[in-house]
């Protein structure tokens, strides 16, 4: 209290009724906000921004996006990767919030042209998060907003916090153990960098020494080095620095593009190199590498494997309702023979016991899991990516080979109860 006792003043009761909104405590950057020169904006859009990240924080969402249509800005909420409406706002409040989102992260207000990246420290239920958004100019002037909110202390950045399998485990020190190329694949948004960095953190650190060569932002680096790169090196002089430093494992940007690729492969007789590249799945993931650098027989001889990922919705523990499936089903969909009893959410039909689940929210699903595919190099996989072959080629060679698959590894997860039928069905429809 500022005026001291007796009754509370206006600014206190309005303090009051604010006490569950959402916190912010400064840029992600450490930049300085001058809020008085946007006084005016702070007043009409802090508020409604502050409700808004409450309501994703609420809902569980990690992300929210808001985008303008017309009179409207339409606010989604991704809920372990599913989409649900978010609150209404006009299109006033709506480039309001975002322009107030943008401040209070330190980038620039003024810019509504280029696209701008930046992060807010917050705090919610005595739980810190970072607000981390990225604004997109549209036709107009107007802008589209995508927020993400990540829970600091409960991210998931290590092989076991995602629930890897042992057997993937052990691939991962089995492909990094020998210098060579090992990538996560996948298509954006399908938490390839989640997992390009699990692989990383999967290393045996006590045999190999493993260094992040690019911003590792929110991400913890546990056992990782960061390298200390010169901002004027060449991505091939600091990977010769490494080498000469006897690092082990250098973990870089994506293999999006041919040089980063290139340079990449003239490094794979010393080192060890993670990285992450946006792909349809695995298999497309080598063909793209391929055609990429030119020379099938190098990337044949240079590349490790290559892991894609689906994540997956689990089934909530606390709600989620036991089934007697039919065995026809059972074998049409190739789950064990013996498999007795499966899992789904509640529902009425079912003469469940509908009342929501505090727990999930009543959806039933709570958090999610990635399944892993993987192309590894086996030598019969080698000749084939040698010869220049396609997608299809090389998904038929990991079948025979009885490589890791999101199919089996799907029905694993069933199987076991972690997630359902309808979900599987769901994660593969959506990719
Ligand atoms: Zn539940």
């Amino acid at each position: 209290m500022i005026f001291g006792f007796g009754k509370k003043n206006k600014e206190e009761e309005d303090y009051d009724d604010e006490q569950d909104l959402v916190m912010f405590q400064g840029a992600f950057s450490g930049a300085e906000v001058d809020f008085t020169e946007h006084a005016r904006l702070v007043q009409v859009g802090l508020l409604r921004a502050k409700e808004l990240i409450t309501e994703g924080l609420e809902r569980r969402a990690e992300r929210i996006r808001i985008e303008p249509k017309g009179e409207r800005a339409v606010v989604q909420l991704i809920v372990d990767g599913v989409g649900y409406a978010g609150g209404r706002l006009s299109s006033k409040e709506g480039m309001a919030v975002t322009q107030v989102l943008k401040l209070v992260s330190g980038l620039d207000v003024k810019n509504r042209k280029s696209v701008q990246k930046g992060g807010i420290r917050a705090e919610w239920d005595d739980r810190k998060f970072l607000v981390m958004l990225e604004s997109k100019p549209l036709q107009g002037g107007a802008e589209r907003l995508t927020i993400d909110l990540i829970d600091v202390k409960n991210a998931k950045y290590s092989p076991q916090e995602l629930e890897f399998s042992p057997a993937v485990m052990e691939k991962i020190r089995e492909l990094t153990s020998k210098p060579g190329i090992v990538i996560a694949a996948g298509p954006p948004g399908s938490g390839t960098t989640t997992t390009s960095w699990a692989i990383l953190r999967g290393i045996d650190s006590y045999v190999f020494a493993s260094f992040c060569f690019v911003d590792p932002g929110h991400r913890e680096l546990g056992n990782v080095s960061k390298f200390d790169r010169r901002s004027d090196a060449t991505l091939d002089a600091e990977l010769v620095r490494l080498t000469r430093m006897e690092g082990n494992v250098a973990y870089i940007e994506p293999l999006n593009d041919a040089e980063t690729l290139n340079t990449a492969m003239e490094h794979t007789g010393r080192l060890s190199i993670v990285s992450e590249m946006t792909a349809r799945d695995a298999p497309s993931a080598v063909e793209s590498l391929c055609k990429l650098s030119g020379d099938p027989a190098k990337v044949a001889s240079a590349l490790k494997g290559v892991f894609g990922q689906k994540l997956i919705r689990k089934l909530c523990e606390k709600c989620k309702q036991p089934y007697r499936p039919n065995p026809k089903l059972v074998q049409k969909v190739g789950l064990p023979e013996k498999t007795q009893v499966l899992y789904k959410p509640p529902s009425a039909e079912d003469g469940a016991d509908i009342r929501v689940c505090k727990r999930c929210g009543g959806s039933g699903y709570l958090g999610r899991v990635a399944m892993l595919e993987l192309i590894e190099m086996t030598d019969k996989m080698k000749e084939v990516v040698a010869a220049g072959k396609g997608s299809a080629e090389i998904k038929q060679v990991a079948r025979e080979e009885n490589m890791l698959n999101f199919k089996d590894e799907g029905l694993r997860l069933v199987a076991e109860g972690v997630t359902s039928l309808e979900e599987l069905q769901r994660a593969f429809r959506a990719s």
